[in-house]
């Protein structure tokens, strides 16, 4: 199947309000473009420096995404374009990314990364560093930063209930930011909850963005 026909396939099983971001990391220029044609806009990396490659060859009116772990000394590398940095984790990448938006002549939107998983591995705040983070952004008066919603990743597993269990509990940090801080802020809407594997239950209990790669561009070989 194409990557045309498998995007069109992902979207037939998403509901309207749900927003899909191509998870495109590893696949060259012309995979990005197939799915560019078919109408697809949001896509996501997650290595600055491939970002900002494909971002200087690839069509501007894309909405970028990066959805990785971003270092503070590279912010300035994708500041001038990116749309969404999905994985705010500290005051101080937030505050960076404030500096160099503030360089750039934007507001930069950004959504708070939460660890929801039952891994090591993963990056992200708890509920009560998330509030933390956010009064001190308010103290700081971060003005370029624009807070935009809330991401997490779930655990890797076959276990349903403990993947809806840990969506779940992302909506519901969600619900707590909206009312304690941002109940009167149209931009804190955007719950980003969703892969391949498990995106069915991500908007089941309430996502409203998913990040889809491997079911539209098939399997990532990595080089490295
Ligand atoms: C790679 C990645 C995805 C997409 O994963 P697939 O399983 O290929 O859909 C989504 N979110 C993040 C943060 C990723 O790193």
């Amino acid at each position: 199947m194409s990557i045309k026909d498998r995007l069109l396939q992902v979207q037939q099983t998403i509901p309207k309000q749900v927003t899909l971001v191509a998870v495109s990391k590893t696949m060259p220029n012309s995979a990005i473009l197939e799915a560019y044609e078919a109408g697809q806009r949001h896509f996501g990396e997650n290595k600055v420096q491939e970002l900002t490659e494909k971002q200087a060859a690839l069509p501007n009116d894309i909405k970028w995404h990066f959805i990785g772990h971003l270092q503070s000394n590279k912010v300035k590398f994708i500041a001038p374009f990116v749309d969404l940095i999905e994985g705010v984790d500290s005051l101080k990448l937030l505050k960076e990314i404030n500096k160099q938006a503030l360089k750039n002549n934007r507001i930069q939107r950004c959504l708070l990364q939460f660890f929801i998983a039952d891994e090591e591995t993963k990056f992200g705040l708890n509920r009560e560093e998330a509030a933390e983070l956010i009064q001190a952004a308010k103290n700081e008066s971060l003005k370029a930063v624009e807070f935009c919603g809330v991401m997490g990743m779930a655990t890797y597993t076959d276990n349903e209930d403990q993947i809806k269990s840990e969506f779940r509990q992302l909506k519901s940090i969600f619900d707590e930011l909206k009312t304690d801080f941002f109940s009167d802020n149209a931009a804190f809407q955007i719950i980003s909850m969703g892969m391949s594997g498990d995106y069915s239950l991500a908007i089941a209990e309430g996502s409203n963005q998913v990040r889809i790669g491997s079911t539209i561009f098939g399997v990532r070989v990595y080089n490295t």
